[in-house]
């Protein structure tokens, strides 16, 4: 098969598709890899390294995307690249096509394939595709939010391992799932004082018996969620409800409670933002401030460590791609019911029941 890896042209987007181990993979199972000159660039991949890796370059993303079987990214398609696709090839990608009737409008028209990342699932109903970009999501959250804390970003000024004589900072977690743990146990590491509220009592007795006096957890009741934000020198958002927009879970009325110069990190931005003062910002401008309390709400976190992000996406996607690539898509979703929940649509047909229901078209 011939597999494509265009650049990302995504505006602020500097992860690629394909790793030069990805490309040498697919090359060693006697695939032809041709990649975009630069599109590793951003992620600190060179040409010469996919060279190295037995994968072509070319200069153009047309090039790619007229000659490949299929096609690896990381973003969805934008709309010129939409244009480009092909009646039978294979798009392997993020898609999140429910918020975005354009793009699925282009996909049916176009007449490919196209498996989408987030909806492929794993025998522990997790999201494979999914959980790296949570885990660096999550392991910033705490790095962003100190950074945030400091005075002259007009934060408290907090150091989060205090100095002998001196406390640590108090972080609160709402959500103890990927994100919420992984943002957990670097805070703790950074010597915080941290709480993890989760509404799952089964979520918190394992965080409980694995992470034992790395934190403490509690019920996210609202009394709970009141008491320990009124408290916190950070909160960092992190919950989740799949396929739903998060739950607003602080108020503005509630910022006057809290310390002023604390700080919001709100990771659920992608989801609309699980506090009531939460808008989308970039990694350009972070931060803003209301009513004395600080907001850093990046809704494309991972973006900003794209070397580690592109490489903890290549590990997970590989074996499904080398699937995709040595079986065909159809043999490859017979044999793997997980890799089929990937698929969103195929000739001119959507085959992805929720992303049908949120945009009213027939499955
Ligand atoms: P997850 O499913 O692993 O965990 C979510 C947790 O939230 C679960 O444990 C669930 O029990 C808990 N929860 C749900 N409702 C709650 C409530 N009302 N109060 C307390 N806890 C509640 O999800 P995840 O992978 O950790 O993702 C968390 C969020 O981070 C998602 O919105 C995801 O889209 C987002 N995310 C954002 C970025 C970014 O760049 N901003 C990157 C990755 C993930």
């Amino acid at each position: 098969m011939l597999i494509g890896c265009p650049t990302e042209i995504k505006p602020q987007e500097f992860r690629v598709g394909l790793t030069p181990n990805a490309a040498r993979e697919a090359v060693s199972h006697g695939h032809e890899v041709t990649v975009q000159a630069g599109a590793g660039l951003g992620a600190g991949f060179t040409d010469e390294d996919y060279h190295a890796a037995g994968a072509r370059t070319v200069d153009t993303a047309e090039e790619i995307f007229a000659s490949a079987d299929m096609i690896v990214k990381v973003k969805e398609p934008q709309a010129g690249e939409r244009k480009m696709l092909r009646e039978g090839q294979l798009l392997f990608t993020y898609l999140h096509l429910a918020p975005d009737p354009d793009q699925t409008h282009d996909l049916l028209e176009s007449g490919c394939t196209a498996i989408a990342y987030e909806t492929v699932t794993d025998r522990n109903g997790g999201l494979p595709l999914l959980a790296p970009m949570s885990e660096v999501a999550g392991k910033l959250a705490p790095q962003v939010g100190s950074w945030t804390l400091q005075k002259a970003n007009g934060g408290r000024g907090v150091l989060m391992g205090g100095v002998p004589g001196v406390g640590p900072a108090k972080v609160v977690v709402i959500g103890g799932g990927v994100v919420g743990t992984q943002a957990a146990r670097v805070a703790a590491g950074m010597g915080a004082d941290v709480t993890v509220l989760d509404m799952s009592l089964p979520r918190l007795r394992y965080l409980d018996d694995t992470l034992r006096g790395e934190f403490k957890t509690a019920y996210a009741s609202k009394g709970n969620t009141a008491d320990l934000v009124a408290e916190a020198d950070m909160v960092i958002g992190a919950v989740l409800i799949p396929g739903a927009a998060a739950p607003k879970l602080i108020s503005r009325e509630q910022l006057s409670t809290m310390k002023p110069g604390a700080v919001l990190v709100d990771v659920a931005i992608d989801q609309g933002g699980c506090f009531e003062t939460s808008k989308a910002t970039t990694h350009a401008d972070p931060i803003y401030e209301v009513d004395g309390i600080m907001h850093y709400c990046v809704a494309n976190m991972p973006g900003a460590v794209a070397r580690t992000s592109t490489i903890a996406l290549g590990n997970a996607t590989m074996p499904f791609m080398l699937a995709l690539a040595d079986k065909g898509w159809r043999q490859a979703c017979a044999d793997d019911e997980h890799l089929l929940n990937g698929l969103n649509v195929h000739a001119g047909q959507l085959t992805y029941y929720a992303v049908g229901k949120a945009l009213g078209i027939d499955v």
